[in-house]
């Protein structure tokens, strides 16, 4: 293994051990607020982009679903918090809610 491929595999496991450290952590979508169940289900979200400046370190990333981060990734900021808003508020309203 060269140099440079040796270099690529050591930034590659970094990402994996801060996703693993992440979600450890917490087990909660920082999107979406629900649990993550499955290590598997997880992903790493830059909450500023790198596209947009964003720092690659610790203060700027959160664990997500990995279907939410998909999801952010492709709708715009304000689409996807609204979609959260009524996922999280009108369609998964939970009995004991209801009660109170
Ligand atoms: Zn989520």
């Amino acid at each position: 293994m060269d140099d440079r491929s040796e270099h690529e595999e050591f930034k590659k496991s970094c990402r994996l051990n801060r996703r693993w450290q992440l979600w450890v952590k917490t087990k909660t979508c920082a999107l979406c607020g629900e649990v993550i169940e499955a290590y598997k289900d997880s992903s790493v979200d830059h909450i500023v982009p790198l596209s947009k400046g964003g720092k690659d370190n610790w203060s700027n990333i959160q664990i997500t679903h990995r279907h939410c981060n998909q999801l952010k990734d492709n709708l715009n900021p304000l689409t996807f918090r609204f979609l959260n808003f009524l996922n999280k508020y009108l369609f998964k309203i939970k009995p004991r809610k209801i009660n109170k």
